[in-house]
C-alpha cells in the first residue's frame, strides 16, 4: 500500500486528495490548511465548484507560510461541459489557471462525456496539446464509461491517465476498474464516502468495530486495497485526519469479500450516459 500512484506518463500523483465539492470560500482556507497539517498533499477543485479562487488562495498562503512547496502539492481541476469546442477548451484551462492564480495545475480532467454535446473528442485532442506543450503535468478525464475511454483511445491513440467516476461501496464498478487495469489508467473514486449516506451499513459497522476504526476509515481502507485512489471530503479537522490515516490497519480477506457483497449498482449522483447538463457557467 502506497500514499502514491504512478501515472503512465510517469508523474506521481498522492493515493488521497481532498475534495472541493460545496467547500464555501470561508472554509477552504482552514480547511486546506488543517488537510496539509494532516498529511495531505491533494486537493480536488472545479469550476462549477465556485471556490478555486479560494483554493488558489489556500495555496498562496501554505506556501507563503512555508508550510509547503508548489512542487509538493498536486492541484487537480476540470474543464467544464460548456468548454468541449478544441479552442475553448484551451481558453478554459488559462482562466482555471488565473483563478487558482497558478501557472500550471498537475492534473486536468474532462469532468463529464455529455454524450448529447458528443464534443469530447475534441476537448480531449485539447488537453493533449497541453500536455505535449508541457502547460500540465498530467491530463486525464471524469465520468467516462468504457464506451467512451474506448472512443478516445481508438481516435487519438492517447490514454487517459486518470479517469475521475463515482465509486463507492454500493457503486464498485468492477468492469469499468478491470478497464483501467488493463490500459493503465488510475482509478480516482469520487464520492468515496457514498457523501457519507453509507457509513451507517451494519457490515461496515462491524468490520469498523474490529479493527477499531471508524466506517469512514474502512471504506477508504477497501478503496485503496481495491486498486482504487481516494478523493475523501470534510472540512471538520477530525474528519479530514481520518481520512488520512489509512495506513496502520490491513483488511483480511474475510473483510474484503463482505465488503465486496455491498456492491449494489446503486449510484449517488447522475449517470454519465444520461448527463448532459452543459451550460456555461453563470
Ligand atoms: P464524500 O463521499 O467525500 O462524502 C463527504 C461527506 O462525508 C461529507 O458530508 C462529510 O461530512 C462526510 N465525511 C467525511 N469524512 C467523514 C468521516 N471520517 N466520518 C464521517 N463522515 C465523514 O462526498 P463528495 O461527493 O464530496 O466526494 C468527494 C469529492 O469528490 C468531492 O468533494 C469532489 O472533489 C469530488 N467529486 C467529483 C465529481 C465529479 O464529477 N468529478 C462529482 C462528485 C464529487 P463532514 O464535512 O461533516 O465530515
Amino acid at each position: 500500500m502506497d500514499a502514491n500512484a504512478k501515472l503512465h506518463n510517469g508523474v506521481t500523483m498522492p493515493t488521497i486528495a481532498l475534495g472541493g465539492f460545496s467547500v464555501s470560500d470561508e472554509e477552504t482556507g482552514p480547511t486546506v490548511r488543517t488537510a496539509i497539517d494532516a498529511g495531505y498533499r491533494a486537493v480536488d477543485t472545479a469550476p462549477p465548484y465556485g471556490n478555486e479562487a479560494a483554493f488558489g488562495r489556500a495555496i498562496a498562503a501554505n506556501i507563503a507560510d512555508g508550510v509547503v512547496s508548489r512542487a509538493d502539492l498536486f492541484v487537480i481541476t476540470k474543464l467544464w461541459n460548456a468548454e468541449h469546442d478544441y479552442d475553448r477548451a484551451l481558453r478554459a484551462y488559462d482562466q482555471s489557471l488565473r483563478t487558482l492564480g497558478l501557472d500550471y495545475v498537475d492534473l486536468y480532467l474532462i469532468h463529464w462525456p455529455i454524450p448529447a454535446q458528443d464534443k469530447y473528442v475534441d476537448a480531449w485532442k485539447a488537453l493533449v496539446a497541453l500536455h505535449d506543450d508541457q502547460r500540465v503535468r498530467a491530463v486525464g478525464v471524469s465520468n467516462f464509461t468504457v464506451a467512451h475511454l474506448r472512443r478516445l483511445i481508438d481516435e487519438t491513440g492517447i490514454v487517459p491517465t486518470v479517469n475521475q467516476v463515482e465509486l463507492t461501496l454500493a457503486l464498485q464498478q468492477p468492469e469499468l476498474r478491470a478497464f483501467h487495469a488493463e490500459h493503465g489508467i488510475v482509478t480516482q473514486a469520487y464520492s468515496p464516502l457514498g457523501q457519507g449516506g453509507s457509513l451507517s451499513d451494519p457490515v461496515l459497522g462491524e468490520i469498523a468495530a474490529k479493527h477499531g476504526r471508524s466506517p469512514a476509515q474502512v471504506a477508504l481502507r477497501w478503496h485503496l486495497q481495491v486498486g482504487n485512489t481516494v478523493i475523501p471530503r470534510s472540512t471538520k479537522p477530525d474528519h479530514i485526519a481520518a481520512n488520512i490515516d489509512l495506513f496502520g490497519f490491513e483488511l483480511d480477506t474475510a473483510d474484503l469479500t463482505r465488503l465486496a457483497g455491498l456492491d449494489a449498482g446503486t449510484r449517488t449522483g447522475p449517470d454519465p450516459d444520461e448527463f448532459n447538463y452543459a451550460e456555461p457557467l453563470g
